[in-house]
């Protein structure tokens, strides 16, 4: 026989059990994204291969190695995408959505990279993203920093490091950049090769670099901070002013550079140590070159990403995932009329009570088997409609987990009890 067919490496299903964890996530995000006014864009999960070159850039590890590029039937080179922030652009200016006005978005969807699959690292994942355009902030990049949190609180996480930093200008970033290859040419033999082949495409990166024996020489190394000028430096501190009056407690690691190219000024990161070396569950920052690198006007932006796996794995702990899974009714239906007559009751009940999560019994099957299957649905109640009680106008209702008595009620007071006392 031949052996079944897996999901792609890296790549996962989630299953029913895992879901309702998942919704609950996003519903809290969607929540939080909604008090602040953000509107969703949705945009295709493939692109013009040359979006993500131009956007992200060449030298950068997405590009270099983790993209799942093909050519298509017409022999275009598309990419499925491993980022959103791209693709928004592009959407924005392609939508007309950038003349002269402002832009507060989110965004979510599956990302793709070819990473080495790990815990926390996948190679399709989940992202939920925001984009502003057109405010330079740093009023903007506070109110994005004070989502986050909110969404944190949502969720109820505790414990995670805000980390901000600044990259400055192009130009700012460009003359320290100089300074910094010429500080790590006189180390070379200390730097891995990850490091030396950075050196020359993105040596900003290498102050990232997750190596410990790379630690001491990177604490050492110039700061980029020593190269901005009066405007980024006033960015940076009235975000920090602005942090301090929010009361949200932070680090700034002038480490932080961030994988791609298009950032400036503002970058962030939320970071937890309790998924390992996987502890980045957000990162942001301000991307005010992007919308004119992709042939654009010069406009400001700035924005996040969460990972949603990572979210997952950390909400798990104190989130009742069955508590989520659980049903209210199981409807049994013992009898030739009461299986019939059970649909049309069924369907009255969802008319009568909307939020109520009623399974009805198919397929028949002894009164035995139907409680076997009312118990494994993992409903609290069980309803209990058989032909004699349907000739009587009532029906039983029974609690599965052990809360009271059975009691038989008249059908058409039966909406008013199940609100009260199954639903309450
Ligand atoms: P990392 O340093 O972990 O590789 P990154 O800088 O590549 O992250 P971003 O591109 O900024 O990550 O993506 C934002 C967030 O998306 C990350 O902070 C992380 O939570 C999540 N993320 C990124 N790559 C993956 C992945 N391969 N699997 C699962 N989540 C991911
Ligand atoms: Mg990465």
């Amino acid at each position: 026989m031949a052996k079944n067919i897996q999901a792609i490496r890296g790549m996962h299903d989630t299953l029913p059990q895992q879901t309702p964890l998942w919704q609950y996530l996003e519903r809290q995000i969607r929540a939080v994204l909604k008090q602040y006014a953000y509107e969703e864009i949705r945009t295709p999960i493939v692109e013009m291969t040359e979006l993500f070159k131009r956007s992200i850039g060449e030298v950068t590890d997405i590009v270099e190695k983790e993209m799942y590029t093909f050519d298509d039937r017409n022999g275009d080179s598309l990419t499925l995408r491993p980022e959103g922030t791209a693709a928004c652009v592009r959407a924005c200016m392609e939508g007309g959505l950038l003349h002269n006005q402002t832009q507060r978005l989110w965004y979510q969807g599956a990302m793709f990279r070819h990473e080495r699959p790990q815990k926390g690292r996948y190679r399709q994942f989940q992202q939920i993203g925001v984009e502003t355009f057109g405010l330079s902030g740093p009023d903007i990049d506070i109110e994005l920093i004070l989502i986050t949190q909110r969404i944190w609180k949502a969720i109820g996480l505790e414990g995670l490091e805000l980390q901000i930093n600044t990259l400055g200008t192009l130009e700012e970033r460009t003359a320290y950049r100089e300074v910094l290859v010429d500080y790590f040419r006189q180390h070379l033999d200390r730097l891995d090769e990850d490091s030396l082949r950075r050196l020359e495409s993105n040596p900003l990166r290498i102050l990232d670099s997750k190596n410990p024996d790379l630690i001491e020489l990177n604490e050492n190394a110039p700061n980029l901070m020593d190269y901005l000028g009066d405007d980024s430096k006033a960015h940076f501190t009235t975000l920090c002013q602005g942090l301090d009056a929010a009361g949200i407690a932070y680090v700034i690691n002038p480490r932080l550079v961030r994988g791609l190219d298009y950032y400036s000024l503002t970058v962030f990161e939320w970071i937890t140590d309790q998924l390992g070396a996987q502890g980045t569950v957000c990162a942001g920052g301000r991307f005010d070159g992007l919308v004119k690198q992709l042939g654009g006007k010069e406009i400001p932006a700035i924005g996040f990403a969460m990972g949603l796996e990572r979210l997952v794995a950390l909400i798990e702990a104190h989130i009742d995932s069955d508590a989520l899974r659980t049903i209210d009714l199981y409807l049994v239906v013992m009898g030739e009329a009461a299986q019939r007559h059970g649909m049309v009751l069924a369907e009255t009940l969802r008319d009568q009570l909307p939020a109520c999560r009623l399974q009805l019994n198919c397929g028949g099957g002894s009164f035995k088997s139907q409680f076997k299957r009312a118990d494994k649905s993992g409903a609290n109640y069980a309803l209990v409609l058989g032909d004699d009680e349907l000739e009587q106008g009532v029906i039983s209702l029974k609690p599965l987990r052990g809360q009271g008595e059975q009691q038989t009620v008249e059908l058409d007071k039966l909406a008013e009890l199940l609100n009260n006392e199954v639903l309450a």
